[in-house]
């Protein structure tokens, strides 16, 4: 399931996608403005010895503050929500509909650095340990995203268009499909579900992860497809077919995958268009 390479490689082709843009079609939103809050960091002392080196990473990176700019220049809040990073166990990042705040555990970041740390095998130890720190700066943002998509549903009070979870996956693979960048950390969150997934096979997670969320294979093939969908001519090489035998995304599931791009791309854009800035 190794094939960050593959997909960045890919990257400097992709068409760029403007989530913001596609607002302008919904002429039947409610009158509203975006608020004028947005994610607003903090860190709270870290209690463990891998949460403290978390803490450090996460700070000095300012990995948290990047994520919030880069939602908070596309959506509006109608206050400022606090991001918290904090020590927990068993390890997780959660919209706190109590406190009204995103948690996001040191040790959920020291996980997902212990699951790549066993797969960036690759060049010297200073590249593999470059490698696995942008591997969790990609999975630290797409779990904000998602956390996000939690918090807008509940502060704006938005229909939801299916299950939560899937609605909340998909804003975070909008918010990831916006520039290169992101695009890169969308590749590194679809690497932590595939090897999730292997880790759930082999029974390895259940002391690990406390989670809400299916950690079966399903999110990693709905992650694959709808960075897929989001630029088929791109990422056609990721679809398993006779002539490319070594693709990983059934084309049964794939032929789907544009389709099911556009549709979650329309309903967040509709849901999101008064908030949107
Ligand atoms: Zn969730």
């Amino acid at each position: 399931m190794r094939f960050h390479r593959r997909w960045a490689a890919a990257l400097a082709a992709a068409a760029l996608l403007t989530f913001g843009a596609t607002s302008a079609t919904s002429a039947t939103a409610v009158p509203a403005v975006p608020g004028p809050g947005g994610l607003v960091v903090s860190y709270e002392p870290a209690e463990t010895e891998a949460g403290l080196a978390e803490q450090q990473f996460l700070q000095q990176n300012e990995v948290l503050e990047s994520a919030a700019a880069h939602a908070n220049a596309l959506i509006g809040l109608p206050r400022d929500i606090p991001l918290v990073a904090v020590s927990c166990d068993p390890p997780n990042a959660y919209w706190d509909p109590e406190s009204q705040a995103i948690l996001f555990c040191y040790e959920y970041a020291a996980l997902f650095r212990g699951i790549f740390s066993e797969r960036n095998t690759e060049g010297s130890p200073a590249e593999q340990a470059r490698a696995t720190d942008e591997d969790v700066i990609g999975v630290a943002n797409s779990a904000v995203f998602h956390e996000l998509a939690h918090a807008l549903i509940q502060v704006y009070d938005l229909p939801a268009t299916g299950r939560e979870e899937d609605s909340a996956d998909q804003l975070a693979t909008l918010l990831l499909s916006e520039d290169s960048l992101h695009r890169e950390y969308a590749i590194s969150d679809i690497e932590a579900w595939g090897a999730l997934a292997e880790l759930s096979e082999q029974g390895d997670l259940s002391d690990k992860v406390s989670d809400v969320h299916a950690l079966d294979s399903q999110r990693y093939y709905n992650a694959i497809c709808w960075l897929y969908g989001s630029d088929p001519q791109t990422y056609d090489f990721v679809v398993l077919t006779e002539a490319n035998p070594e693709g990983f995304l059934p084309e049964s599931r794939a032929v789907g995958c544009p389709g099911e791009y556009a549709q979650m791309q329309k309903a967040w854009s509709t849901l999101l268009a008064p908030y949107l800035k």
